[in-house]
């Protein structure tokens, strides 16, 4: 600590870049302090250290991070309890820039896997940005002196020894993520794929807002009682909800009603959420994938040939290619490429389908016979695509009955509460058939895996890789700008630097010889064994503000990657 005040005091008043001296490792009475990156200039990104208490001085107890889910809750915790604590240090020193700024990579409504903090048996870790002070681009050595030698030891004085997080907070955390846990155990022992816990808020509180309703207009979600379940949970009294199976269910109703709002909420499940958020208990399986119709997004060698047969100018659809995919094919690409990497469900609405990839209805069949239609609709595959490749559906759909034929389950969505209407839905399809014939044959078809190629890959711009999101639905890899748009899934942009980081690692090992999948389980496999850092350029020192994305992120990345190549 003495070293570093002398510094400070030596370099006071000095050009921005003798901050540079300031790189290294301090001791301070409670922690050590890494000072890992200073930034160039006040404008620049800021400048990164690690603050290291030792678990002599944190006393956390071994179970708040003795299994991997209560880990991932105790570090998330750790820089929720940071972030509030922050505000009041963070900008109190002004001057250029950003100058003054503490803080750490804050999470949202999901609980995930980031690199802002680490607790190992060791020692709590937490992963700071800081803004080095300055008056133009003149060190202000007293100032960082308050700043590090005076707020920061505060900060972690308040925000890291186990007495100051709220010990008994903590212990809530783990109930819910051990109950969170348990009810995704519960689903995969049966093979289900979602669980919404009776009284859930599902709607949000705006477009832009990720945070739960409020007021008095909101309804709370109750199961119907014929899709109703128990479910036993580590802590607490059971858990009442409404279970989904595995199969085809549909999600009916009129326009206003709730059903995208339902099945928004169950594309989050795939994640744990915060206490309070509404969807603490809304639990989907892991590898269910909302797939869209995305026009104009490339796509590189990807057998559709389920979905889509003769083309005009017999145009392959076996290793289909495009710069510019249409609503149908892009959707089916979506589908395809999802079950390449394993998808247990496809999560569908009507309001972001191409109707002609959905339905086509007897009449029409009629008058364009199949021989002039590429498409085979969604239709006629859903119940194949379960039957033969034991992938699931759930569709929202409030314009075509026709799907009541091959629904296992029919959920109807009235005024915001679901009713089951299966054995109506059927006894209405029975009553007044819809006159059209199954199309597209008897199999599902094949999903074919593909292997990339490392030209076409390439993280440089100019001489200097470069990797990076630009917001959460955009990377830029090096020439290239990856629209992601089209990924609905994607829920914080320190996931998109996770995957912008995961791509170039991936593209260093691409050969034409292991498959997609192969190539980003690797990675996984690795980040398990080690842990998320692994993926970072920077590995051992600040690794950056990264997320654990999902599989199907990353892989929906690189197939967005206007440059990649197929073998
Ligand atoms: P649909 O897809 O059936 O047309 P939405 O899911 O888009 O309907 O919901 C319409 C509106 O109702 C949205 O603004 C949403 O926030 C609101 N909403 C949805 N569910 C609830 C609920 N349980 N309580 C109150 N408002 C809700
Ligand atoms: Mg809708």
């Amino acid at each position: 600590m003495k070293r570093l005040q002398q510094t400070l005091s030596r370099i006071d008043g000095k050009g921005y870049k003798a901050y540079k001296d300031l790189q290294g490792e301090y001791h301070f009475p409670r922690f050590q302090l890494f000072i890992d990156y200073v930034q160039g200039d006040p404008f620049a990104a800021p400048s990164r250290v690690r603050v290291r208490m030792p678990q002599s001085e944190a006393k956390y107890r071994s179970k708040w991070y003795d299994t991997p889910h209560r880990k991932v809750a105790l570090e998330d915790w750790i820089a929720r309890v940071w972030t509030k604590k922050a505000n009041r240090y963070s900008f109190r020193v002004k001057g250029t820039g950003k100058s003054g700024l503490i803080r750490v990579d804050q999470p949202g409504q999901e609980i995930l896997n980031r690199t802002a903090v680490v607790v190992t048996k060791e020692y709590v870790e937490v992963r700071v940005t800081v803004g080095l002070p300055a008056q133009g681009r003149r060190v202000l050595g007293r100032k960082a002196e308050d700043m590090l030698c005076d707020y920061l030891v505060r900060l972690v004085d308040e925000a890291i020894p186990a007495e100051s997080i709220d010990p008994k907070g903590v212990e809530e955390r783990m109930k819910l993520v051990d109950n969170q846990q348990g009810i995704r155990q519960y689903l995969k022992k049966n093979g289900w794929i979602a669980f919404v816990a009776n009284g859930s808020v599902l709607p949000r509180k705006s477009g832009v807002s990720d945070q739960p309703l409020q007021g008095n207009h909101v309804v709370k979600f109750q199961a119907p009682q014929s899709l109703e379940d128990v479910v036993e949970v580590p802590h607490g009294p059971p858990i009442r909800g409404m279970v989904i199976r595995d199969g085809i269910t549909l999600i009916v109703g009129g326009g206003y009603h709730g059903k995208s709002t339902l099945l928004n909420a169950l594309e989050r499940g795939v994640y744990d959420h915060i206490a309070g958020d509404g969807r603490e208990y809304v639990i989907t399986d892991t590898d269910a994938v909302k797939v869209r119709a995305e026009d104009g997004r490339r796509v590189e060698k990807v057998n559709i040939s389920p979905f889509i047969n003769n083309l005009p100018f017999g145009r392959d659809t076996i290793r289909f290619s495009t710069e510019d995919a249409s609503g149908s094919t892009s959707q089916a690409t979506n589908i395809m490429e999802s079950l390449e990497m394993g998808a247990s469900c496809l999560l569908i609405d009507e309001d972001t389908s191409a109707t002609n990839f959905m339905i086509r209805d007897g009449r029409m069949q009629k008058l364009v016979a199949k021989g002039k239609e590429p498409i085979t609709p969604f239709i006629d595959k859903v119940r194949q695509l379960y039957e033969n490749m034991g992938t699931s559906s759930i569709l929202v759909l409030g314009g075509s009955g026709d799907y009541f034929d091959v629904a296992d389950t029919v959920i109807m969505m009235d005024e915001y509460l679901p009713y089951e209407v299966t054995q109506r839905a059927k006894e209405v399809a029975q009553a007044q058939s819809n006159n059209r014939v199954r199309e597209g044959g008897e199999a599902f078809g094949d999903v074919t895996p593909r292997s990339i190629l490392a030209n076409g890959f390439d993280p440089r711009k100019g001489k200097k890789e470069k990797v990076d999101a630009k917001g959460l639905h955009s990377i830029q890899f090096g020439t290239e700008t990856v629209d992601l748009s089209g990924v609905e899934q994607l829920v914080d942009v320190s996931q998109t630097r996770a995957i912008a980081e995961i791509m170039r690692l991936i593209g260093k090992k691409a050969n034409g010889q292991k498959s997609l999948r192969e190539l980003i389980e690797d990675v996984y496999q690795t980040i398990e064994k080690k842990d998320l850092d692994v993926i970072s350029p920077f590995q051992g020192q600040h690794p950056g503000d990264l997320a654990l994305p999902r599989k199907e992120e990353v892989a929906a990345a690189i197939n967005r990657l206007r440059t990649l190549k197929v073998q």
